[in-house]
């Protein structure tokens, strides 16, 4: 008696229907899918021409009974769902029983399994969705799916697959990530003969990310301390004596710290009982939890487990299984935003200034199994969407690279940023410079270590409250020596994010202080600003400003928060009023508050180009250090640079 049944009706037409096939990663992620239902181990991708030509998963799992080899080739057969009641706790990665025959209906394939319990195995032969051969075969335990000439039989699809090195990149970021959320298992990928992929099981995800991605990517990850969380529902029934039943989530995984900044939400990787997903609650809750760390069209690297019970969350909504919908979703959004946030603030990582001088090249590059830095691998994945976004599928672009540079996926080190802050100016413009040019942060350019140098120090901000402040560059940077290395600090945005959290504070007990202008000031507005003054007219006296209508297109501001200088008032004004327009739109009046906070914070706070006294510059640092968030600014521009001991001790040959 086979494993393998055929759904009835009344569960296939439950099944949200459609294609699953639209490129070659959909057929990889299927198969892998398939092996990881099956509980292998070891997992074998090999692809050739991007996955065109051929697509080969092998698996050491359960493997399928001689009966069900051909079975599983008909719609709705499948082993995970018996009944209805199924499909609310899904377990298993699989389910609807559609991917070996969606396959195999656009496709050559050839089915190779023997199950555990059985002799021998089986081969069976498909192309085209009509079987061409079915017959025992000598074989090794587990399954082997071999995939060729991908819609040879569908040439409208064929047209729209993208190049093969973006097809490969897809398929890439796919194995990638299924050997992230499975450090137990071996992944092997190859691409013709060039392994790309090739880990072998590790106790923890931290260990598992090493080998993919190597030691520079962590240094620009925080680990989420795992955390639980209890959602209790009330009873089903309305029986007084029954308990109330109690859901578990737990949350595991790694962020980046605010000073990696990507373009786009390509590095957000989420996984819901293991399954990869992308979701928009979940998006938010990560946009959210970076609100204010990184400037707002800025995304983070962030690789998330979720684990709770199968019922809470329905992933029957689309036919790729990556949309799920869950049943508390409120829930679980705050509890993934406050686990995220709360980790940065609690590790509050520092930057680090990267040491270009004495950067090299990795040792390990072309090196066949070389690990990838994240930074280089999901920009260069970055790099194939923006090639596919631009690319006429019928042409192949000239933009595109060959195909045979692609598979270490190891590249050179971008060169060292230029030096973006140019002392040579006798002083710092003033206009603040939009936050992707202050790159400076981003850690990237660090050269390995040596071999035996000791462990990277960690780079906290908690150090802070130990600097003894040196002097200034530019009378904008402070200098500072701290016991873990030497530090410079942006004295504009240091204040900035000091004066951010204390007019939100105060603006929350109700109690800003404010100045009386000597003579109210008369602003005009065009018709958006007045419709948004009337809008946010009380919020703005909760910011400490005391503003009446004056005549039909004026305003009159009387009282301003303290802290400004007279004379930004009317520029912070303006400011305000145009938040809307900008990227807050959409976005909460919390939200509109902390962009108050935020700009109120930016014209009061000490200017570059200013003398500091010693005893001033220790006040800040101290406030710095007491602050929440001292790692960015409210535009999310890293505050702080260190030059950490272990590399002036590089610097200078000293390791
Ligand atoms: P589903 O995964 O939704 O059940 P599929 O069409 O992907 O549907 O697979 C059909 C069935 O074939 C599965 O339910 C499973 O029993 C069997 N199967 C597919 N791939 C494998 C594999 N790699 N190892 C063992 N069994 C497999
Ligand atoms: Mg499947």
């Amino acid at each position: 008696m086979g494993r393998i049944r055929i759904l009835p009706d009344a569960v296939a037409n439950k099944i949200a229907a459609g294609e699953v096939v639209e490129r070659p990663a959909s057929v990889v992620k299927e198969l892998l899918e398939n092996s990881l239902d099956a509980g292998a181990r070891e997992l074998r991708i090999d692809v050739e021409r991007g996955g065109r030509r051929l697509i080969r998963v092998a698996d050491d799992g359960a493997g399928m009974l001689r009966d069900d080899a051909m079975l599983a080739f008909e719609r709705h057969a499948t082993s995970k769902l018996a009944d209805v009641k199924d499909l609310t706790r899904i377990a298993t990665l699989g389910f609807r029983g559609e991917a070996l025959p969606s396959i195999a209906a656009v496709s050559r394939l050839v089915l190779e399994t023997r199950a555990r319990e059985e002799a021998t195995g089986t081969r069976v032969e498909v192309a085209g969705g009509k079987l061409l051969r079915c017959e025992e075969a000598a074989l090794a335990g587990g399954t082997v799916v071999t995939v060729r000439d991908l819609f040879f039989n569908v040439p409208a699809r064929k047209k729209f697959l993208r190049s093969e090195q973006t097809e490969l990149a897809h398929i890439a970021s796919l194995a990638t990530h299924y050997s992230l959320a499975h450090p137990d298992k071996s992944v092997r990928l190859s691409h013709g003969p060039k392994t790309l992929l090739d880990v072998t099981p590790v106790e923890t995800l931290r260990d598992r990310l090493f080998q993919v991605f190597g030691s520079r990517t962590m240094s620009d990850l925080v680990e989420l301390t795992p955390r639980r969380t209890e959602l209790a529902l009330p009873p089903k029934h309305l029986d007084p004596e029954a308990e109330p039943e109690t859901k578990i989530y737990r949350l595991t995984g790694f962020v980046s710290k605010p000073q990696v900044q990507k373009l786009n939400r390509n590095s957000i990787f989420v996984f819901v009982n293991r399954r990869l997903i992308r979701d928009r609650l979940m998006l938010h809750a990560i946009s959210s939890a970076y609100h204010n760390l990184i400037p707002p069209a800025c995304f983070p690297f962030v690789l998330l487990f979720l684990e709770c019970d199968f019922d809470e969350v329905d992933v029957n909504v689309h036919p790729s299984k990556t949309e799920v919908r869950f049943r508390h979703g409120s829930f679980v959004h705050d509890f993934v935003r406050d686990a995220i946030r709360q980790e940065l603030i609690a590790s509050r990582p520092a930057s680090s200034i990267p040491a270009g001088a004495i950067a090299r090249p990795p040792a390990s590059t072309g090196q066949p199994g070389a690990r990838l830095p994240f930074s280089e691998f999901t920009q260069r994945l970055e790099d194939f969407r923006t090639v596919e976004a631009a690319a006429d599928p019928a042409e192949p672009s000239a933009a595109v690279q060959p195909v045979e540079d692609l598979p270490e996926f190891v590249l050179h080190p971008p060169p060292p940023p230029a030096a973006r802050l140019d002392f040579g100016a006798a002083s710092l413009p003033v206009e603040e410079p939009p936050p992707p040019v202050l790159k400076l942060a981003v850690p990237e350019t660090h050269g390995p270590l040596p071999v035996g140098a000791a462990p990277a120090e960690p780079l906290s901000l908690s150090a802070l409250a130990e600097l003894r402040p040196l002097g200034q560059i530019h009378d904008s940077f402070i200098v500072a020596a701290g016991p873990d290395g030497l530090w410079i600090i942006d004295q504009h945005v240091a204040h900035e994010r000091v004066l951010f959290e204390q007019v939100l504070r105060q603006q929350a007990a109700g109690r800003l202080e404010k100045q009386q202008l000597l003579l109210p000031m008369v602003l005009d507005l065009t018709p958006a600003q007045q419709a948004e003054y009337a809008r946010i007219a009380e919020d703005l006296h909760g910011m400490g400003f005391e503003t009446e209508p004056f005549g039909a297109r004026s305003i009159a501001v009387k009282a301003a928060p303290a802290a400004v200088p007279a004379g930004d008032v009317e520029k912070l004004v303006f400011e305000i009023l145009e938040i809307r327009e900008g990227e807050l739109r959409k976005l909460s009046l919390d939200d509109l508050r902390r962009a108050m906070a935020a700009s109120i914070a930016c014209h009061a706070a000490i200017k570059v180009n200013t003398r500091l006294d010693p005893s001033k510059m220790e006040w800040l640092l101290a406030a710095l250090a007491a602050t929440e968030c001292p790692m960015s600014c409210p535009h999310g521009r890293p505050i702080a640079l260190r030059y950490a001991t272990r590399d002036i001790l590089r610097g200078f040959h000293r390791v």
